[in-house]
């Protein structure tokens, strides 16, 4: 028998995990076959998701050579609410819109077709971590490697049986409906955040994102809730707050069909790795702000991938300078910022005036910042407008 049937076990075949496998192979053709991505459902799969992709994350799928080639809205149009105050932000594209299950199954063919072996329907139950030795244990077997990659998202069953605790969880809903292609939202390519909520409690937005499903066009409506401030006491009913967005945009709530996800988003501080063990994507942690994790799961595989491809030339695999790499990461540095900016945002709202001063002068506030940090802001025209 082989001892290991891995140098590199992945757990998800998500963005992150399939990302990991992709760099990894990039860097040397030899990789595809030291890799098992293990992945429990089987593609296409759905995943609940705005599919919204920002530059960044085009630019790292860029970097791997892969041109987007499934169907997708590019949204030119991105406008802020809060109240009364509406903004708009405008760049072409602004970001992209993916329908998850397409955008995650051609990911996982472009892995594939460069050698990469996913095995589907292969929900792992079982992991442990000796000195020698990672070890994972599904239905039907016992795998081993030599190093173990947590892509498995934000109920990451890695993090709860290596007890790395739970982090803290956003939440959302989501529901897509029918739509009319000659809108705004097609027409212009047109995104909206609506900041509203936050009046009655919610530390996040409502959206509507136009987005393409099946070839149908649809619109992607759902709330965030970030719960950055996790202790307030008032927690707003989501879906209350949703089935009211939906009726004033002449949606029968009672007809559309509302799920729910978690995104486990980055906190500062966090250790993002153990000897022989790495975790990527909303394992590690997405942004508190948005709740954008695409494409910081595209950047956490090239993260992982640099430190797993140095791992294995040192034969040490401590893993020591992987968080610190994941703060310095050209992309991943930003999740800093998002959790200052969401502590910020949804912090302002103990004092409801504050808040009004911050939205009356977001245009400052945000040449201010675009000043400071450009590369924060990957749009083509980095004005905010106000309408
Ligand atoms: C409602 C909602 C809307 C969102 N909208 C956006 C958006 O518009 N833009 C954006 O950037 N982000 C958005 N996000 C966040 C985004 O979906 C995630 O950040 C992103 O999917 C993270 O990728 P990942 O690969 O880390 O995890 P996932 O995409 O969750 O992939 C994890 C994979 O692991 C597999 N898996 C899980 N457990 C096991 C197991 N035990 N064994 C084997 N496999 C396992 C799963 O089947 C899955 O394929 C949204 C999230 C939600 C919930």
């Amino acid at each position: 028998m082989r001892e290991f049937d891995a140098d590199v076990i992945i757990v998800g075949g998500g963005p992150a995990g399939l990302s990991t496998a992709l760099h990894l192979v990039q860097k040397r053709r030899s990789w595809a076959e030291r890799i098992l991505v293990l992945e429990k459902a089987s593609y296409p799969r759905e995943k609940l998701c705005g599919g919204g992709i920002t530059l960044p994350g085009l630019e790292v799928l860029k970097g791997l050579e892969l041109d987007l080639d499934i169907p997708h809205i590019n949204v030119r149009k991105v406008e802020l609410r809060y109240l009364q105050y509406r903004y708009l932000l405008q760049s072409d594209p602004a970001f992209v819109v993916v329908h998850r299950s397409e955008f995650d199954h051609w990911l996982a063919r472009e892995a594939r077709s460069r050698g990469v072996a996913i095995l589907e329907r292969e929900a792992v139950n079982q992991v442990g971590v000796t000195e020698m030795v990672v070890w994972v244990e599904t239905q039907t077997r016992r795998y081993r490697a030599k190093t173990l990659v947590a892509a498995d998202g934000s109920n990451s069953l890695v993090r709860r049986r290596l007890k790395w605790g739970q982090g803290q969880k956003a939440r959302l809903l989501e529901t897509l409906t029918p739509a009319d292609p000659q809108s705004a939202f097609f027409k212009q390519g047109l995104a909206r955040f609506d900041w509203s909520g936050m009046q009655q409690g919610l530390q996040g937005y409502i959206w509507d994102f136009p987005s393409l499903v099946n070839g149908q066009w649809m619109m992607n409506r759902g709330i965030f809730d970030s719960r950055v401030f996790a202790q307030r006491p008032h927690k707003p009913h989501l879906p209350t707050m949703l089935a009211q967005h939906l009726t004033r945009q002449g949606v029968a709530p009672n007809e559309v069909d509302v799920k729910g996800f978690p995104i486990h988003w980055w906190r500062p501080g966090k250790m993002l790795s153990r000897p022989r063990v790495l975790l990527v994507g909303d394992a590690a942690g997405a942004d508190p702000l948005f709740g954008e994790g695409i494409a910081f799961a595209l950047g956490y595989g090239e993260v992982a991938a640099d430190c797993l491809d140095a791992a294995f030339s040192a034969e040490d695999f401590r893993f020591e300078d992987y968080t610190a790499r994941v703060r310095e990461h050209w992309l991943l540095r930003q999740l800093q910022a998002r959790h200052a900016g969401a502590r910020l945002a949804f912090g302002s709202m103990r004092w409801p005036p504050l808040a009004r001063v911050m939205w009356r002068t977001a245009p400052w506030l945000f040449r201010a910042l675009v000043a400071v940090r450009p590369d924060y802001f990957p749009l083509t025209k980095k004005r905010m407008y106000r309408f």
